[in-house]
C-alpha cells in the first residue's frame, strides 16, 4: 500500500470519527460530558507536541518558508472559524442567545470544515513524507475528533437544527477530511509546505480552540489530562522508535 493509499484508509477512519462524535448528539443518549473533555485536553497536548517537535522540524527539511506558512496556517484557522463565523467553539452548545438565525450554524460548520480538510492535509503529507510521522499526525488528528463531530452536532441542535441536520453535518464534516487527503495527491511537490500549513492549522486548534475549553472545565484531571497527551506523543513516538522505524 502506498503512503496516499494508507493516508486515504486512515483519513477515512478519522472522518468516521466525526461523524461518532456528531451520533453521540443526535442520538441523544446519556453520554458523559467529562469523557470528551478528557478527550480535548489529551489531544490539545498531543497535537502541541506533534507540531513543535515534528512537523515544523520537518516541514524545515523539505519546504521553504516554513514559519510564513505555519502563520498562514494558524491565521487561516482564526479567519474561518471565529472571523467570517459568528459564533463557534470546541464542547457542547450552550449558548442559545448567541445563535438566534440559523445561519450561524452553518457558517460554523463551513468554517470548520476549513479546518477538517486541513485534517486530511496533515494525514496524507505526514504519509508522504514518512510512515512514521503520518501515524503520528493520524494520532493527533483521531483524538480530536469526537470533540470535533461532538461540537459541530450540538451547534446545528442549538440554532435550530434537527438531529438529522446534526448528523449530516458531521458526516460533512468528516468527508472535508477525506477531500483534504484526496488533495494532497496533486500537491506531493510541495509537501513540505502543506506540513507547514497543516502545522500552522493544529497549532490553533490545539492552543487557541482546544486549551480554552480545558480552562474552563474547574476538574484538575482535564486541566492535567494536557500533560497525558504530551506523554502519549513521548509514548508512540518511544514505540515507532522500538519497532526501528526512525522518523528521520
Ligand atoms: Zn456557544
Ligand atoms: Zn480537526
Amino acid at each position: 500500500m502506498s503512503g496516499l493509499e494508507l493516508a486515504l484508509v486512515l483519513g477515512t477512519i478519522a472522518g468516521l470519527a466525526d461523524l461518532v462524535g456528531g451520533g453521540l448528539v443526535a442520538g441523544r443518549r446519556r453520554w458523559d460530558r467529562t469523557f470528551l473533555q478528557y478527550f480535548l485536553a489529551i489531544g490539545a497536548g498531543f497535537m502541541l507536541a506533534v507540531a513543535f517537535l515534528r512537523m515544523v522540524p520537518e516541514s524545515l527539511e523539505k519546504g521553504a518558508h516554513t514559519y510564513l506558512y505555519v502563520l498562514i496556517g494558524y491565521f487561516t484557522v482564526h479567519l474561518s472559524e471565529h472571523t467570517l463565523t459568528p459564533h463557534f467553539h470546541f464542547g457542547e452548545e450552550v449558548h442559545a442567545e448567541a445563535l438566534i438565525h440559523p445561519a450561524v450554524g452553518y457558517l460554523g460548520l463551513a468554517g470548520l470544515g476549513i479546518h477538517t480538510f486541513f485534517d486530511g492535509v496533515a494525514i496524507a503529507s505526514g504519509f508522504l513524507v514518512s510512515r512514521p510521522l503520518g501515524f503520528v499526525l493520524f494520532g493527533a488528528v483521531l483524538l480530536h475528533k469526537l470533540p470535533e463531530g461532538f461540537a459541530v452536532g450540538s451547534l446545528m441542535l442549538a440554532s435550530g437544527g434537527s438531529r438529522r441536520t446534526a448528523l449530516l453535518a458531521s458526516a460533512l464534516l468528516g468527508l472535508a477530511t477525506i477531500v483534504g487527503v484526496l488533495s494532497m495527491a496533486a500537491f506531493t511537490a510541495v509537501v513540505g509546505e502543506a506540513l507547514a500549513l497543516s502545522a500552522g492549522v493544529t497549532i490553533y486548534v490545539a492552543a487557541s480552540d482546544l486549551i480554552p475549553e480545558v480552562n474552563k472545565e474547574r476538574s484538575w484531571g482535564v486541566a492535567l489530562a494536557v500533560f497525558g497527551g504530551l506523554l502519549l506523543y513521548y509514548v508512540a513516538e518511544s514505540v515507532l522508535e522500538a519497532a526501528g522505524i526512525h522518523v528521520h
